[in-house]
């Protein structure tokens, strides 16, 4: 799959559900109204939708959220999808979590041939989270991060930058995730989706971030890339890397070699567009992929050339309606 800006498409993320056992203040509002369930794609379906991406040159499958573990009976998903690495038609299956259930995952994601997850942790202060997060518990959440590592999961911890709420906290949580061979992702909070509170309120730019970071850790560059947003420095000190997604600061559109599927088969060619294709009705259509294929071939041929995201006092309107838990981040 080779998108009209020449652009290989080799990794799709999906979000298995669009509900959630927290309500992060960036992410969600606290009264969401979720999907019917009738909408939402079997578990079945949902294999059989990742499987033709696979087979067209998907080789890394991300699942997300919502909440990827809080869907019913999601191992089966994840063991099913595992067969494509077995055969050798995927080279990575992996998911992020809010690590809420990793305690009680983390050994059959491993087993399923999972090899490293993404945990989202914004602050190692307990009272902080459970603002943050607003339901979460930390220790529940660290309880699932050590059993991932425990059962052999590579852990990346990625926090949102949240103005005036954890600017004070990375030096913390970058000794924390050296101490435990954790790599770190710091995160710009993106305009979508309305969440209440103003965004440009939480907008902290990640250039600050990271000039507060360099007069206390040796950050060197590195040219580790994996094809997506973040951009990768090592941090001497602690011999980790640590990852910096700027969409508002930096743009990344021109290596990008994603697309997003939601847990209805709505495929966004970009997290910051709206358009977006409708591979259910194909899927549902006939038992044989002929028209899936042909739906998402015409949805690649028209993945647009970047996004637009604008976070500033004149712009109060999210840039993109739906919310991050529809698309998974
Ligand atoms: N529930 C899982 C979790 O929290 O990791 C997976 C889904 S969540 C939508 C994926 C990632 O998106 C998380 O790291 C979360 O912090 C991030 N996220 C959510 N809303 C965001 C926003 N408005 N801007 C930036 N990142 C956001
Ligand atoms: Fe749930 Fe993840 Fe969104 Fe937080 S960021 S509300 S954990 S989906």
């Amino acid at each position: 799959m080779i998108d009209p800006f020449g652009r290989k498409i080799s990794y799709l993320r999906v979000s298995v559900t669009d509900r959630c056992d927290f309500r992060c203040v960036y992410c969600m509002a606290e009264d969401m109204t979720f999907l019917p369930k009738a909408e939402v794609l079997s578990l079945e379906e949902l294999d059989r939708l990742c499987s033709a991406f696979v087979r067209l040159g998907v080789r890394k499958l991300r699942l997300t959220g919502g909440e990827p573990l809080v869907r019913r009976n999601i191992m089966s998903l994840v063991r099913n999808l595992g067969r494509h690495l077995g055969t050798g038609a995927l080279d990575e299956l992996t998911l992020t979590t809010n690590g809420s259930q990793l305690a009680k995952y983390a050994g059959e994601l491993r087993a399923a041939g999972v090899k490293r997850v993404n945990v989202s942790i914004d602050t190692l202060d307990a009272a902080k989270f459970t603002a943050i997060t607003r339901w979460g518990k930390l220790e529940q959440v660290l309880d699932g991060v050590f059993a991932a590592k425990a059962a052999g999961l590579q852990v990346k911890i990625n926090a949102v930058a949240l103005k005036g709420v954890n600017d004070d906290e990375f030096d913390r949580m970058l000794a924390w995730c050296g101490e435990h061979g954790f790599e770190m992702t710091i995160i710009e909070v993106m305009p979508m989706g309305d969440i209440g509170p103003q965004r440009v309120d939480q907008y902290l730019p990640l250039s600050l971030v990271r000039a507060d970071l360099a007069k206390r850790w040796t950050l060197e560059d590195t040219d580790y890339q994996t094809g997506g947003p973040a951009r990768y420095v090592t941090v001497r000190e602690t011999g980790r890397r640590l990852g910096f997604i700027t969409p508002l600061t930096h743009n990344f559109c021109e290596s990008c070699n994603r697309v997003r599927l939601t847990c209805t088969g709505t495929l966004f060619m970009c997290l910051g567009q709206e358009d977006a294709a409708d591979l259910r009705a194909p899927l549902r259509a006939s038992i044989d992929d002929a028209l899936l294929d042909g739906a998402i071939g015409e949805a690649i041929a028209r993945k647009p050339k970047g996004h637009d995201f604008i976070i500033d006092r004149r712009h109060q309107t999210p840039a993109v309606a739906r919310h991050m838990s529809v698309t998974g981040g």
